[in-house]
């Protein structure tokens, strides 16, 4: 079957930075844990458990040694309690996370009732919510009611939601009550070029295929955005989980990944697909 790979996909370097980190101290010591999954792949967090590295979600459950903050971040309330009990903290965290998370410190500082466009339950907006006093977290325009009236708004987004969303969101809020919107974009670039090649490339193929885990948000957004324009657009985490059936009477294959899927689930998976005989159905 003939096979196209989008022009960006695979690791962005928050990725590959936290990936680096976790192998060098996983290298250099033993007690090694990160809080919450280093990233967001069930494939490379299995790898690097077989190297020595535990995944913990409560602070409590780390004895001692070393903690890794993952590419989403940590609230400063999490590190202080990792500090507090005498571990060894190392940073991971990508710096366009720790950028959000600044700017929402600066914003509240600054007088602004702090909002982020995002999902409410993702570890990245989670951080962001931990670094100012009252962050209001607005998936939508049906979360619009949360925002207080005629307050001076300080605005970002979540790294890797998907333009359009947060132009949408920022409209609506817009033709709202605010005395003041201060509005820093805080959007991914790597993400960005995810999408648009993701989507350039859907148009042009029988079927898509999107690589990465259920939990990244990235590649739920590119999942989103490419079944927007190809409705025979499939969200896998690696060949294993492709029922090969519906590939049959297909001649054209497309293929992206998430941010944090490495580039042997995609080489395997493109190999895979190219050595599959269609037959039409
Ligand atoms: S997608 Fe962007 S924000 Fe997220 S880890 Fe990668 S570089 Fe950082």
């Amino acid at each position: 079957m003939k096979v196209l790979v989008a022009e960006k996909c695979g690791f962005c370097h928050g990725v590959r930075n936290a990936i680096s980190v976790a192998e060098k101290v996983l290298a250099a010591q033993d007690d090694v844990y990160s809080f919450g999954p280093i990233i967001h792949n069930k494939d490379v967090v299995e790898r690097l458990a077989r190297e020595g590295l535990r995944t913990v979600s409560v602070v409590e459950e780390i004895p001692s040694g070393t903690v890794l903050i993952r590419s989403h971040g940590a609230a400063p309330s999490q590190v202080a309690r990792l500090t507090e009990r005498g571990l060894h903290i190392v940073d991971a965290t990508c710096i366009l996370v720790k950028r959000v998370q600044h700017i929402a410190g600066e914003l509240e500082r600054d007088g602004y009732k702090v909002v982020i466009v995002g999902e409410e339950n993702h570890p990245e907006v989670q951080a962001v919510v931990g670094c100012a006093q009252d962050v209001i977290v607005i998936a939508d325009e049906a979360d619009l009611h949360r925002l207080p009236q005629n307050a001076k708004l300080g605005l970002v987004c979540q790294t890797t939601q998907d333009p359009e969303r947060f132009g949408r969101v920022l409209g609506a809020i817009g033709r709202g009550s605010f005395s003041e919107l201060k509005v820093i974009n805080t959007l991914c670039r790597e993400a960005i070029k995810r999408q648009e090649s993701a989507v350039q490339l859907c148009r042009r193929v029988d079927i898509m295929f999107v690589l990465g885990g259920l939990e990244s948000a990235n590649t739920r957004r590119l999942a989103e955005l490419c079944a927007k324009v190809n409705e025979q657009t499939f969200h896998l985490q690696n060949w294993g989980e492709l029922d090969t059936s519906v590939l049959s009477g297909r001649e054209t294959a497309g293929v992206t990944a998430g941010a944090s899927t490495p580039d042997w689930i995609i080489g395997e998976f493109v190999r895979n697909l190219e050595a599959f005989e269609s037959r039409a159905p």
